[in-house]
């Protein structure tokens, strides 16, 4: 229903009562459908693509390597074959309600793809891993009031995993509606035999696919690790954004930490990707930040590259901070985490490098700990600033759950300063803005030296250690506590993040 979907759209929805509506659910008036089909081995997907109405004039992808994988592309009616241009098919002009059809060979793909790399597909044990851009030849773009059905048709044994809504899932019949985020954003989705388990905290429903890995392991211990994790990032406001991740659980075999690698990816709706060595304890898992930083991620909406400091920042921030609230760090601990962080982002600094340009370039100059740490410094600085003015009643948790009551879920990419535009209208204070300000044309790491003076942050060989005589030592504490305290002092001199 297009006006549904308008209002859903706009910050109106509550107010009309259709804040409880889930994004995906809402029905569309076109409704194009595919259907998937993949053999036993999980080599070929057969796909027939059948539009509603007027069939789109052409059909792309956003990989220039997905036409070597594609073959026999036809038009059903009349069995013509069509060849791809590149990144784009050329389908002319079809008859009302056409179908399509042709074949993805992802078993070539997964073979040629490089070690280690997702790419456009990889074999993960004997289940797969596919990335839509290798074979989801879709309309250039979709109208507001039309959506994409998928339809996947699966052998006995095999199951799907996908970022996209499920709206129903009936042993080997998976139907998910795609929405409307940008079809650069990452996607992957996961073929095998696995459950597809979910998890709820609050408003957060985890979908969890364990792939296989090359012995057994323990999904019962990954699972209790996930629920741990989302506890932890319930500890910023006490509830969790309205969101249905996709989480991918990727066996790696021994490595020297139980995740040595996780990342969110947004298209289709955002998913959580962990990389895992399962052989470690429950208590190694739940003692790594990794979730609590990946699912941190999740309390804001996807940012432009150009804003990696706030979305990097914001979930390092509260990685330590949380892991502290949920007692698996000290307090002393995740200062001394934060601080150490700090040191690395200022070694990291160059002094002819902006923190924009730092950004954009973090990874071909490596400027990952500046970039990382600097966003963690701002979030600080601004955590610190809101509860010092309001006595703590205005803290970056309240920011940030007003931020999501107003904001999420967003199927748009965000400027980092409209984000931060955005927390001060919603705390009604001037804090956000003003640090974006001064520090995203500088050189410059971040100046926390009164702000350890006053939190009660003694730091002596690298070594922090806790002053609880320091002006703001109850702030310091109330931070890593979630607990709201009274300043110890209400005339006690504010940090400015002004020169
Ligand atoms: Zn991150």
């Amino acid at each position: 229903m297009h006006q549904t979907r308008q209002c859903l759209q706009s910050l109106l929805c509550a107010s009309l009562g259709w804040g409880l509506v889930a994004w995906g659910s809402v029905d569309a008036d076109i409704l194009h459908r595919y259907t998937i089909r993949v053999d036993e081995e999980l080599n070929i997907l057969q796909v027939e693509a059948c539009f509603d109405g007027v069939p789109p004039r052409i059909l792309q992808t956003s990989s220039d390597e997905a036409q070597q994988y594609l073959s026999e592309f036809r038009v059903v009616s009349s069995g013509s074959r069509l060849y791809p241009d590149g990144r784009y098919m050329r389908l002319g002009r079809l008859g009302e309600n056409a179908c399509v059809s042709y074949r993805v060979d992802a078993g070539a793909a997964a073979q040629h793809q490089k070690k280690d790399e997702m790419g456009l597909a990889r074999r993960v044990g004997d289940d797969l891993l596919v990335s839509p851009q290798l074979w989801f030849w879709r309309p250039r773009s979709l109208d507001a009031d039309t959506d994409i059905e998928i339809v996947f048709d699966l052998p006995n044994g095999v199951n799907v995993s996908v970022p996209w809504h499920t709206v129903e899932r009936d042993g080997s019949r998976v139907v998910c509606h795609v929405g409307h985020t940008p079809y650069s954003w990452s996607a992957t989705v996961a073929f095998g035999d696995f459950e597809v388990t979910k998890i709820s905290v609050d408003n957060m429903t985890l979908r969890v696919a364990m792939l296989d890995g090359d012995r057994p392991y323990d999904r019962d211990k990954m699972l209790r690790w996930l629920h741990a994790a989302l506890e932890n990032v319930r500890g910023a406001y006490g509830k969790l954004p309205r969101q249905e991740p996709q989480v991918v659980i990727v066996p790696v075999g021994e490595k020297g930490e139980p995740v040595p690698f996780g990342r969110v990816i947004r298209g289709g709706g955002g998913a959580v990707q962990f990389f895992v060595d399962p052989s470690y304890s429950l208590q190694r898992f739940t003692g790594d930040w990794t979730a609590t930083h990946e699912f941190s991620h999740l309390l804001l909406p996807f940012v432009s590259r150009n804003g990696a400091w706030l979305s990097e920042g914001l979930a390092t921030y509260y990685q330590n901070v949380l892991m502290a609230r949920a007692g698996e760090y000290s307090e002393h601990k995740a200062w001394q985490k934060l601080h150490e962080g700090f040191q690395r982002g200022i070694r990291n600094t160059r002094g002819d490098q902006t923190l924009l340009d730092a950004s954009r370039n973090m990874r071909r100059d490596g400027a990952y700990m500046r970039v990382y740490w600097t966003g963690t410094a701002i979030a600080l600085l601004a955590d610190l600033e809101l509860r010092q003015r309001t006595g703590g009643q205005i803290s970056l948790d309240l920011a940030m759950q007003r931020f999501a009551d107003c904001c999420l879920p967003s199927d748009k990419t965000w400027q980092a300063r409209d984000v931060m535009q955005r927390l001060d209208q919603l705390v009604g204070e001037t804090v956000f803005v003003p640090l974006h300000d001064r520090y995203i044309e500088s050189s410059d790491f971040p100046e926390l030296h009164d702000a350890y003076r006053a939190l009660g942050l003694d730091v002596s060989r690298d070594e922090v250690s806790l002053d609880d005589g320091a002006p703001l030592a109850a702030l310091r504490k109330a931070i890593m506590t979630g607990k709201t305290e009274q300043l110890a002092d209400e005339n006690s001199p504010t940090i400015s993040p002004a020169p």
